[in-house]
């Protein structure tokens, strides 16, 4: 095969993936240190296992499946209603946000929706992205040839990088030239602040002045604590008409490994909602009805309980990893409406050198801020996904040795 046939922009993608740096610096630490007892605030995934209530209706969406009667094939591309509808009350009318039904798409992931999105934009609109953020928008552009070339600071040349750090508070500035796409994530992955209802509004008037699109990353949501905060664009005024929003079961009902997703397109964005329902009908055929069935379950009483209590056990972690970092003298974010703390390193040291001193000193890791973005150099990601008991004692190795 003449390599000339590939698509010239994937060799674009700035180098090796951040998660395979990290696995190789900690395969060469155990290769030198035999007892090495490794504790992991790096986890990007959950670990409680999944409520009771979706495993029984997962249980008896199987014994569907086995008889006659009740088995399902091919199931509607959008969602069954019975999954959309339980979204609209569960999620949006239960926080008074009118929403229809048909406005649903429910997938498999975010990752594929919030990356497969930009397929039905021209190859010449620019996008802004928050910086630093979850690397899926920025490479999914990448390798739709979207983003000009990489530069020497870390930059693409065609993308506009939204700063996010302590000095503007987390909350990012308009972008400074045109854009057309702008993403936004809240709560953010890896900083784990929210976006104020007033970033929010001016970013919708932004948008809606200029005939761009938001999309609007919510997968976090569910660990908003302050009933005060957006948890979803559409509580901006205006949102509708400029705005689409990404959810996900993974992080708020432990189903990375089950996936289920959902994306929001207003009928409002008439065009927009008739090519992701094409686009859907193409390329996609569905999540499992046994899949559905247990997302559903999250919207029951005793489902929604079951919910809470798994993610009030992460964020009992992530305030044990805020306030103990806060009482040894380091300066944190995040962590208070999000699974993730933004650790901002003491006298400019760099994300990947506080990594390997980290790891030599306490046997921990982590997530160099780095690898978010240019803007996340100097910070360093800890997650509260990890067991209670074993951050507990990284904490205190940590106290004691750093
Ligand atoms: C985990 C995560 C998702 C969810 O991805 P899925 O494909 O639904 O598992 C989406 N966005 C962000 C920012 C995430 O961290």
């Amino acid at each position: 095969m003449n390599e000339k046939i590939l698509n010239p922009y994937y060799d674009r993608l700035p180098g090796s993936y951040l998660f395979s740096t990290i696995a190789k610096k900690i395969k060469e630490y155990q290769g030198t240190h035999a007892n090495a007892d490794i504790i992991r605030l790096g986890i990007g995934d959950v670990t409680t296992p999944i409520i009771p209530a979706a495993i029984d209706a997962m249980h008896k969406a199987v014994d569907e499946m086995a008889c006659k009667e009740t088995f399902r094939g091919y199931g509607p591309e959008q969602g069954y209603d019975f999954v959309r509808e339980a979204i609209v009350r569960g999620e949006y009318t239960a926080r008074g946000i009118e929403m229809d039904p048909d406005d649903i798409f429910v997938s498999d992931g975010s990752k594929c929706d919030v990356a497969n999105i930009q397929e039905l934009f021209a190859t010449d609109v620019k996008i802004a992205i928050p910086d630093p953020v979850y690397p899926v928008y920025l490479d999914s552009n990448v390798m739709a040839g979207r983003t000009g070339v990489f530069g020497e600071d870390g930059h693409f040349s065609e993308v506009t990088y939204l700063a996010s750090t302590a000095e503007n508070n987390f909350q990012p500035d308009l972008p400074k030239n045109p854009v057309q796409l702008i993403y936004l994530c809240s709560p953010n992955n890896p900083t784990g602040t929210v976006l104020s209802r007033e970033t929010l509004q001016k970013f919708v008037n932004y948008a809606n002045e200029n005939g761009a699109l938001i999309l609007f990353d919510g997968a976090y949501n569910c660990y908003i604590q302050d009933e005060s905060l957006p948890h979803s664009i559409y509580e901006i005024p205006g949102a509708r008409t400029c705005a689409i929003e990404f959810r996900s079961f993974s992080k708020t009902a432990g189903f990375t490994g089950v996936r289920c997703a959902y994306t929001v397109v207003p009928h409002e964005l008439s065009k927009l909602h008739a090519m992701w329902n094409r686009r859907q009908c193409t390329k996609f055929n569905g999540v499992s009805y046994v899949v559905q069935r247990a997302a559903e379950a999250i919207y029951t009483p005793v489902g929604w309980e079951q919910t809470k209590a798994v993610i009030k056990g992460y964020m009992d972690t992530a305030a044990m990893i805020r306030s103990e970092l806060t009482a040894a003298g380091y300066t944190v974010f995040g962590g208070e409406h999000a699974p993730y703390i933004w650790w901002k390193l003491p006298n400019g040291e760099k994300s990947f050198d506080f990594f390997d001193r980290l790891l030599a000193t306490c046997e921990v890791v982590g997530t160099p801020g780095s690898g978010f973005g240019p803007c996340g150099e100097g910070y360093f990601r800890l997650t509260a996904f990890g067991d209670h008991e074993q951050t507990k004692v990284a904490l205190k190795r940590i106290r004691e040795k750093l």
